[in-house]
């Protein structure tokens, strides 16, 4: 049972499973060794927002290989920086990780606080902390999903989430040590996403099992969620036009969602509303199917409608991009399971 007097042995105890059993990651240093490169961990916090750790990975290599240091990556241009982070989703994170890496490259430097951290584009509470607690080793109070989860379990707190969270703030608080506190930062969310898992903690492989007050009460109903609202479906249109052997792309407005990004015309849908349904250019459409996908705050239903050999007049601003060269375009994934649609189609009239 965790109690405040209890809570002094947890840090050694969970220290010292790490030592054993941590992860190797790409952006981490090995347990009790010097901090990692803050470039490497800025980067990896930024990707892990809302994505896991295997779909990350292989984006982390390209982005270090290709901008290996945060002055590389200031130097690139914003396009090129979209397109690579294509697939990963959240495209505001890409806009942000390029302002954020001029600034840092301007002072020379990433700050080292989580005050100076949480000045940068895109880096909020969470990711300010867990880049000072690993990358300078600040004692910082990191909360992350698996952390809430792990905190919320051991100390039982049943209280419904979002109001929880203060509560889990100051378990984690009492919890984290003045030492390694890097290390206890992603000790915490290894057990939460190796051992305290949502649906089946493994108590028994558990080095905190002893400390924890929601062990023989089904720890798996903590935390306590709200009740999940409904998402709005929206209807829209995308437009695949082809030519040639290649199809007509778009670049999305710098503002707004996926903005900046290549795509298909479409018909206007957003968060807000449906889709107008007016195609970009009058001629005889074929429907190639439906993609349903699901953003943040609702869901677009979107039908994919073909177009063979549109002349190029009254298409607005745009390019021909090769169809068998479509993977390197840096669609978003909406607009790339779209074009997926559309080449299947192409293939059956085939
Ligand atoms: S004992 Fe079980 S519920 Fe408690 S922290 Fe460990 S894995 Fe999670």
């Amino acid at each position: 049972m965790t109690t405040r007097e209890t809570c002094a042995q947890i840090p050694a105890r969970l220290l010292a499973w790490y030592d054993e059993h941590a992860r190797a990651l790409p952006w981490r240093s090995a347990p009790g060794e010097p901090p990692a490169d803050p470039y490497r961990v800025w980067l990896s916090e930024i990707m892990l927002q809302q994505t896991t750790v295997a779909a990350v990975k292989p984006y982390f290599d390209a982005f270090t290989t290709r901008w290996p240091t945060v002055e590389a990556l200031a130097a690139a241009p914003q396009e090129d920086v979209m397109a690579a982070w294509a697939g990963l989703g959240y495209y505001s994170r890409a806009r942000n990780l390029v302002k954020a890496a001029g600034v840092v490259a301007e002072r020379g430097g990433f700050p080292d606080t989580e005050e100076g951290l949480r000045a940068l584009p895109g880096v909020g509470a969470y990711t300010a902390a867990a880049i000072a607690a690993i990358a300078f080793g600040r004692r910082a109070v990191v909360v992350d999903a698996n952390v809430e989860r792990v905190v919320a379990r051991l100390f039982a707190i049943d209280t419904p989430l979002p109001g929880a969270r203060a509560a889990i703030r100051e378990g984690a608080d009492l919890i984290t040590p003045d030492e390694r506190s890097g290390d206890f930062a992603q000790a915490m969310m290894d057990l939460g996403s190796r051992i305290c898992t949502p649906r089946a903690p493994n108590c028994d492989a558990c080095p905190l099992a002893g400390d924890c007050a929601a062990r023989e009460h089904d720890p798996e109903r903590l935390p306590v969620k709200a009740a999940k609202k409904t998402k709005p479906v929206r209807q829209g249109r995308a437009y695949w036009i082809e030519r040639e052997g290649a199809v007509w792309l778009v670049r999305r407005a710098p503002q707004g969602m996926l903005g900046g990004m290549r795509a298909l015309p479409d018909d206007g849908w957003s968060a807000a509303g449906d889709g107008s349904g007016d195609p970009p250019v009058d001629g005889a459409w074929e429907e190639a199917g439906v993609v349903r996908h699901t953003f943040t705050h609702f869901v677009i239903e979107l039908t994919v409608l073909r177009l063979e050999s549109a002349q190029e007049s009254g298409l607005a601003q745009g390019e021909w991009w090769p169809v068998e060269r479509i993977d390197e375009a840096g669609l978003p994934t909406l607009f790339a399971k779209a074009a997926r649609l559309a080449i299947a189609a192409r293939e059956r009239l085939l």
